[in-house]
């Protein structure tokens, strides 16, 4: 599939490819339309001066505006870094400073706000654009050239399929996060696998719920519909009342998200008019058996789930759709990607029995940035990705994951780094030691917990620990539970192992 993002989207121009639902009036876009507006936003950065391969931070939150800026940015031959819009400044700052970002593009009113964003594109010297829509045209509105000073009135370029389109990064389990590169031919191979796997047609209509920054809504949820010419209706946010009202006005028929998603919608059900679902994807993170079949008998569809990571530009394995078997407990089986079950040689492991899935595939990253380290570890010699998930794969290929060798915290499809904790908490003047680690959580699967120990003569409270990550990272990784100990449990090596903290301290709790 050597093509690029946008001319591989295979539809009618006249048909329906977004509909942002604002109220009372939704905004319908065709394809025709998105294509001319793309195009128009591609000379808009070419005027402002981003060349080839250069960085754009795109801190904006699910709105026409990310689609847009997205798309020229790929097509411009740009690297687009979509970033959680409620990160804070040290967050943006990592961020915007590992790729040198040329631009940071931020919503309306926020160079006036000072916004976290805009300070932390200032501190590295990015240009610094607000981007919104203003009923007729997806505007950049230039506040500050920053390094792109005098570099302006470039041309309009065109994407080849080995450049990169897009970086993410993972949440690093033992340093700094990695930065994942994908190339427009590792994301056209996903959506290609992802239109084969659920049969997707002109006719679905999908709603996003999902964030555009994860790979799990960016892929999933937009492009693989794009790219089998469907609709995706495009809500600002995941509305747990404004969901079926959406999706039945728009006439959706699929929706892609995570088990604490799907649980929130089992509790807020549709009105009296039931939607037609053709399936539901589940991804991201386990799905329990138990949510399964509550899902199917509340609305009556094949419930699929789906295993993913960004490494892998999203998809690796899933269920498949009637008339092939679907097992709750297992993500299914590789769909158009080699899955094969290794030990630490990377030779296979005898058939059914456990060890760390590895993966190869067009979709694939060929490896992280400016880090050998990594990039010399994550791959065997026949060139299959180490996903650092343990697993194993029963005779008709269906992969059950078992365990996780990275120790990332996994609340709700969302994966936060424990060292990233840890090194934050050990900021505070009273904390002599911190160690973050999982808890269970009914509605997350996984939340944050800490164990902690003081420095001698000082004090801290646990409110006052969960407010000091507050003011310096996002709010979903402010720990849940705070536990205080004498003296942090290690192994009989003087080790700090997570697992083991963890159970120490979840068994004084009960
Ligand atoms: P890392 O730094 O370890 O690469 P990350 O931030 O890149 O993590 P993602 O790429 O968002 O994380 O998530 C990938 C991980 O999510 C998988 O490796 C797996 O552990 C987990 N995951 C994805 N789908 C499922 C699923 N259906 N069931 C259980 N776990 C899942
Ligand atoms: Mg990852």
């Amino acid at each position: 599939s050597a093509t690029t993002l946008s001319n591989s989207f295979s539809c009618t121009a006249q048909s329906t490819a977004i509909i942002i639902p604002s109220r009372p009036k939704a905004l319908a876009v065709s394809y025709r339309e998105l294509s001319a507006e793309v195009l128009s936003f591609q000379k808009k950065l070419a005027k402002l001066g981003v060349t080839p391969q250069a960085a754009v931070s795109i801190a904006l939150p699910n709105t026409y505006e990310f689609i847009v800026a997205f798309l020229a940015a790929a097509e411009q031959r740009a690297i687009a870094a979509p970033l959680n819009s409620a990160y804070k400044q040290e967050e943006f700052e990592f961020y915007i400073d590992d790729l040198s970002s040329a631009v940071a593009l931020v919503p309306k009113g926020s160079f006036e706000l000072d916004s976290p964003a805009v300070r932390a594109a200032r501190k590295y010297n990015a240009a610094i654009a607000e981007c919104y829509w203003n009923g007729r045209e997806v505007i950049l509105d230039v506040k500050d050239e920053g390094n792109l000073r005098g570099k302006g009135n470039r041309n309009v370029e065109k994407a080849q399929p080995d450049d990169i389109a897009l970086v993410l990064h993972t949440s690093g389990t033992t340093g700094r996060p990695k930065a994942v590169p994908l190339t427009h031919r590792n994301l056209t191979s996903t959506m290609k696998n992802i239109k084969a796997t659920y049969n997707l047609a002109p006719e679905d209509r999908t709603m996003l719920v999902m964030p555009l920054f994860h790979v799990h809504g960016l892929l999933a949820g937009f492009l693989a519909p794009l790219y089998s010419g469907g609709s995706v209706i495009v809500p600002p946010k995941f509305s747990a009342t404004d969901f079926w009202d959406d999706f039945i006005t728009h006439k959706a028929n699929w929706y892609t998200a995570v088990p604490t998603i799907h649980q929130i919608l089992l509790k807020n059900p549709p009105p009296t008019t039931k939607p037609n679902i053709r399936f539901i994807r589940s991804c991201s993170s386990p799905l329990s058996p138990t949510t399964f079949h509550q899902l199917e008998e509340a609305y009556n569809a094949p419930v699929l789930e789906a295993y993913a990571m960004t490494e892998a530009a999203h998809q690796m394995t899933s269920n498949p759709l009637p008339p092939g078997k679907r097992i709750p407990g297992s993500v299914g089986i590789g769909q158009g990607v080699e899955i094969e079950i290794l030990d630490a040689n990377g030779s296979n492991v005898p058939q059914g029995t456990e060890g760390e899935i590895c993966i190869r595939g067009e979709n694939v990253t060929h490896g992280y940035l400016h880090n050998p380290s990594a990039n010399a570890s994550s791959f065997t010699k026949d060139g299959f990705f180490r996903t650092g998930d343990q697993g194993r794969k029963d005779v008709q290929g269906y992969v059950y994951i078992t365990g996780r060798i990275k120790e990332l915290i996994n609340k709700g499809g969302e994966k936060i780094s424990p060292i990233e904790l840890d090194n934050v908490l050990a900021r505070h003047p009273a904390v002599s030691e911190a160690v973050s680690f999982a808890v269970p959580d009914d509605l997350y699967g996984q939340n944050v917990g800490v164990a902690v120990v003081l420095k001698s003569g000082q004090s801290a409270n646990a409110q006052e620990l969960k407010d000091w990550v507050g003011e310096r990272l996002a709010k979903f990784k402010i720990p849940k539970s705070v536990y205080f100990t004498d003296i942090m449990p290690k192994t009989a090596t003087g080790k700090i192992q997570r697992r083991i903290v963890a159970d120490t301290m979840l068994k004084q709790d009960s």
